[in-house]
């Protein structure tokens, strides 16, 4: 289950308080219940499930509250919970100054993985950072353009070659002159994968092998549904991923697999894309990303 359906679930189970007038501690029970059932569902881990429960029962108890004190403590609890688990426990990758950052974007095709590496570049440069970008994608016919004309709009330096269809070639040679230029942030776009890929992986793998990137990020289109735990997990097993960019936040989607790919990759998710404007790119806050999705 992705987020998405998790809140919807939880919406519905809470609803059920607002509607009972009667309100005891069986129909609470059938609440947690229903609650306990959608978290994992979407993988939580039973530990936090239990704990979630028990903490509530247990504040119940204690403070006998009408079903509107219950509502509000019950969501209390599930943002906090549910705000521990996009917590990766893991701290993002910190660029250093005066050295060549290599930055490495992964992720399925159409995700907005070349759209992100320019967001993400012009962030860099906006606070000062000597920012350059890389499209190592060779697959996708248009996507030189794109990074080009990205890159131009933001004036940011751009490295790329047509006639080279090998990308592990383009990187190093685009890595080589940046380096030599003391850029201090150098993005590689590489191509979109499919899952049934395992071409497009292994060339991902490749061109990861030949740096050894600072960061190596992955995009995901937030509002993919199922399929996201085993997505990221693909991703992860082939090179390490350290950190999350979700995207397209900006439409319907609230968020589907941010958790799934938190846990999948045991990273954090450190962006969010929210448009294809350049600067539709919010900080991840995990406290607001869970009452947003909540409602
Ligand atoms: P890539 O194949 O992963 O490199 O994906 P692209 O960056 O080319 O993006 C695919 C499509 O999604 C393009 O039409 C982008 O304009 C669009 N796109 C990218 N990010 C966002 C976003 O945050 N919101 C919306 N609405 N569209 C986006």
């Amino acid at each position: 289950m992705v987020l998405n359906d998790l809140g919807k679930k939880i919406s519905g189970a809470l609803l059920k308080l607002s509607k009972d007038y009667s309100f005891d501690e069986s129909l609470l029970n059938q609440v947690l219940k229903e609650i306990s059932l959608a978290l994992l569902q979407s993988d939580v881990n039973v530990k936090y499930v239990k704990q979630l429960s028990d903490n509530i029962l247990e504040k119940f108890k204690m403070e006998e509250g009408s079903a509107t004190n219950i509502k509000k403590l019950i969501q209390q609890c599930v943002v906090q919970e549910l705000t521990m688990m996009l917590d990766s426990k893991k701290q993002p990758f910190s660029l250093k100054r005066g050295k060549p950052n290599i930055i490495m974007f992964v992720g399925l095709q159409g995700a907005g993985k070349t759209t992100i590496c320019a967001k993400y570049a012009n962030q860099w440069k906006k606070k000062g950072w000597r920012t350059s970008l890389i499209c190592a994608d060779t697959f996708r016919a248009g996507s030189f353009n794109q990074l080009y004309q990205l890159a131009m709009k933001i004036r940011i330096p751009f490295y790329g070659n047509i006639t080279e269809t090998d990308p592990v070639a383009i990187a190093k040679e685009g890595v080589k002159i940046f380096q030599k230029q003391n850029y201090e942030v150098i993005i590689i776009d590489t191509s979109g994968r499919h899952m049934q890929e395992s071409e497009l992986f292994d060339e991902m793998k490749q061109i990861y092998s030949a740096f050894c990137p600072s960061e190596c990020i992955f995009v995901m289109d937030g509002s993919n549904g199922q399929a996201c735990f085993n997505q990221a997990q693909a991703f992860k097993k082939a090179v390490d991923v350290g950190s999350v960019i979700i995207t397209k936040l900006d439409g319907h989607s609230k968020g589907g697999g941010a958790l799934s790919a938190v846990a999948a990759t045991e990273s954090p998710i450190i962006f969010l894309g929210t448009g294809e404007h350049i600067d539709d790119l919010e900080t991840f806050k995990a406290e607001s990303f869970v009452r947003r999705l909540l409602g």
